[in-house]
């Protein structure tokens, strides 16, 4: 089997499974093999039953101290007992499993692995598996594989697919040279994989996550090396000078710029009036106000007569930045328009044509910005807000609209210096290091789900005064309903709890951008007061009138999307809080959600996170939500990213080593890779 062969070739996929991958963006056998794990399951030692911990899986074996009976409650059916070993005894209860109540005999020995969980205040093993002393003994200490799924596929199938693919599976000459493998005492790409999938044990898996996260960031600081090499002191076409309007609008601001506005600011206006193009990262913590930079920005661009873009990645946020940049361009007659997928082909061909022949000056809009039909006229300066959510070949692919424009691209993901420089090495970077001084610090709150009570009372208090709230919905357990019922539910359920004059609604990412859209506008305009939400709102959207973020299972988020999330409050001139609620109030999750608790500063946060779990736990959540890596993380792989960096240093220096035929293979992915021949 090939690498572009079609999964349908693959022992146990027929058509009906064939759609379900394809759902999950795989269609090939090595989309397939690339479909890394999300996590693993291990089995651990049999242990004792007093010593289990709420929140744990584990393993117990004894007997049953009760005989198992039945309930129904409403549709479900509820088979409960206690089960002891010599240390003590606990509450065991199946759903939905009826026919447990004939097999389970009283006085014979069991296995039961479960996951413990609090319910009324006593400690309960939920729906716990019954394992044989072979399925025991065999998986002990393995890891097994678990993927991210998608409704219709499970994960036992998806572990067949992936071990009948790796039998068949013809792997290519590794593309990572030898050399290099030698000198970071790197795997081969083969066995990484099969590694990655089927680790044999914890070490196995960690030097075959290393060998795949090194070449996700080779390969993506190759690329950058050779974008870079392209790119600097390039002299630019469009020459702008800040001029008349940029200062009107900074008079018709609410508020005074701050320090790092101003600075960031400056730093664009010196770029533009340089003679060469602009390559700026503007880097500011949630809130800090990078939209108003952006605005003046384009607002310069297009006073010189040239046109400007600025991409996001949502069409909320589109449709938000549009409004915003509306009320401040339409009055110095600078003329915007949004485009976004949503709208229907004859809008979206009206604007098109608006654009190519120069009727807009500014344009706001997510991907559909870079798409093929859409043709700029004197395209100066593109912007990307967001940027951790676009590719790098996203970027480029925008700058490739307009012949070399200004470049800006925004982020609030907070990294140290060392590393910026790493990821954003083709960029000069602005700091934006100071919130504005208006803003009071947001007051946080790391609670059990023993005080969702109080915290709906203090959302209808806060909504009483007359402000908003958003509630990021529990999660949902694989296998469980979907992350739209889920939403659903949810409001259903706090709807019956809340005032009836509290208007509810809810966001999901499965509805259609149109229907995100009208809820998120009715929610800017007021007319929700509490929103249940995935984290669909995770990004840059502004709602300075919300003053409360509560996030449920707040223990199965990395701290630094945790961040992001609360970046939706403390953005106007009231009190915010966010109430991080945690269905597990174990010591360490405590600890850690203590660091939110303690700090507004993200890159605080970052930072001890990273000291608490240690650069060793490799299971932990994944922290940055970037989408640049698969595997890689950059926080947790600092040190495999300087590395990796370094490597590619080395090797772009003699730029002709390209074209060596041994690194042919090598060469043939950073094609994939970039999207582009390099020459
Ligand atoms: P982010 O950096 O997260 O993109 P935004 O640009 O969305 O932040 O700004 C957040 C909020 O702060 C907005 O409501 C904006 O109007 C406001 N804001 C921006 N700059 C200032 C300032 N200098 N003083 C007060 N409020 C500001
Ligand atoms: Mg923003």
């Amino acid at each position: 089997m090939k690498a572009k062969d079609s999964i349908r070739q693959i022992k146990g996929i027929g058509e009906k499974s064939e759609k379900l991958f394809a759902r999950l963006g795989i269609t090939t056998a090595e989309e397939l093999l690339a479909f890394y794990p999300r996590q693993y399951d291990i089995f651990t030692p049999v242990q004792p039953v007093a010593s289990v911990r709420e929140g744990d899986t584990v393993i117990i074996e004894g007997s049953f101290a009760t005989r198992p009976r039945m309930a129904s409650v409403r549709s479900l059916k509820i088979l409960s007992c206690k089960f002891r070993d010599a240390s003590g005894q606990i509450p065991v209860c199946w759903f939905n499993m009826p026919y447990l109540l004939r097999s389970l005999k009283m006085g014979m020995r069991y296995l039961l692995r479960g996951t413990v969980a609090m319910k009324n205040g006593t400690l309960q093993l939920v729906q716990p598996k019954i394992l044989t002393k072979e399925e025991y003994a065999n998986q002990l200490g393995k890891l097994q594989p678990v993927y991210p799924l998608t409704a219709g596929l499970t994960n036992h199938a998806v572990t067949k697919a992936v071990a009948s693919a790796l039998q068949e599976y013809e792997f290519e000459t590794d593309f990572l040279p030898l050399d290099i493998r030698k000198k970071y005492n790197l795997m081969a790409h083969k066995k990484a994989v099969k590694t990655i999938h089927f680790p044999e044990n914890r070490q196995a898996y960690a030097d075959a996550r290393r060998r795949l996260v090194f070449e996700e960031f080779f390969l993506f600081s190759l690329a950058l090396h050779y974008m870079k090499q392209g790119k600097q002191s390039k002299p630019s076409e469009y020459v702008i000078s800040a001029g008349e309007k940029t200062e009107q609008l900074i008079q018709a601001l609410p508020f005074r710029l701050t320090e790092g506005q101003q600075r960031a600011w400056f730093d664009i206006e010196a770029d533009f009036a340089s003679g060469f193009v602009m390559n700026r990262l503007i880097q500011g913590d949630v809130g800090s106000g990078k939209t108003v930079v952006a605005m003046l920005a384009l607002l310069a661009a297009a006073q010189n007569g040239y046109q400007a873009a600025i991409m996001v990645p949502t069409e909320v946020l589109a449709m938000q930045h549009y409004e915003e940049l509306e009320k401040y361009f339409v009055p110095l007659g600078i003329r915007a328009a949004l485009l976004i997928g949503s709208m229907t082909a004859a809008e979206k061909r009206e604007i098109i044509g608006r654009i190519a022949s120069h009727q807009v000056d500014v344009v706001v809009g997510t991907h559909t910005l870079i798409q093929e039909k859409v043709q700029y006229d004197q395209l100066a300066l593109v912007v990307t807000d967001e940027q951790h959510r676009f590719g790098v070949k996203q970027r480029e692919r925008f700058a490739g609209k307009g012949k070399n424009p200004h470049m800006l691209v925004m982020s609030a993901t907070p990294i140290p210096r060392t590393l910026a420089i790493i990821l954003y090495g083709d960029l000069d970077v602005s700091v934006i290091d100071v919130l504005p001084s208006d803003r009071l610090p947001i007051k946080n709150c790391a609670v059990g789900t023993s005080y969702r009570p109080q915290a709906y009372r203090f959302m209808e208090k806060q909504v009483a005064q007359g402000h908003q709230a958003y509630i990021i919905c529990p999660m949902v357990e694989e296998s469980e309903n979907t992350e739209a019922e889920n939403v659903i539910d949810y409001t259903d359920s706090i709807r019956k709890v809340l005032s009836p004059s509290v208007r509810v609604e809810f966001l999901h990412g499965k509805m259609k951008a149109r229907e995100k859209n009208e809820i998120m506008s009715a929610f800017v305009r007021g007319e929700i007061d509490i929103l249940v939400s995935t984290t669909v709102i995770e990004v840059g959207v502004n709602v300075p009138n919300a003053t409360v973020m509560m996030i449920e299972n707040a223990e199965r988020f990395g701290l630094a999307q945790l961040h992001q999330l609360r970046g939706r409050v403390g953005r106007g001139t009231a009190q915010s809080y966010c109430i991080f609620m945690s269905g597990n109030t174990s010591k360490e999750t405590m600890e850690r959600l203590q660091i939110l608790e303690n700090s507004n500063d993200g890159f605080y946060v970052a930072k001890q996170d990273l000291t608490l779990r240690g650069p060793g736990d490799l299971f932990g959540i994944r922290q940055s939500g970037e989408l640049y890596f698969k595997l890689a993380d950059i926080y947790q792989d600092a040190q495999e990213l300087q590395q990796a960096n370094e490597a590619a240093v080395l090797f772009t220096r003699e730029e002709i080593v390209l074209f060596c035929k041994k690194y042919q293979s090598l060469r043939q992915k950073m094609e994939s890779y970039t999207g582009e021949v390099i020459l």
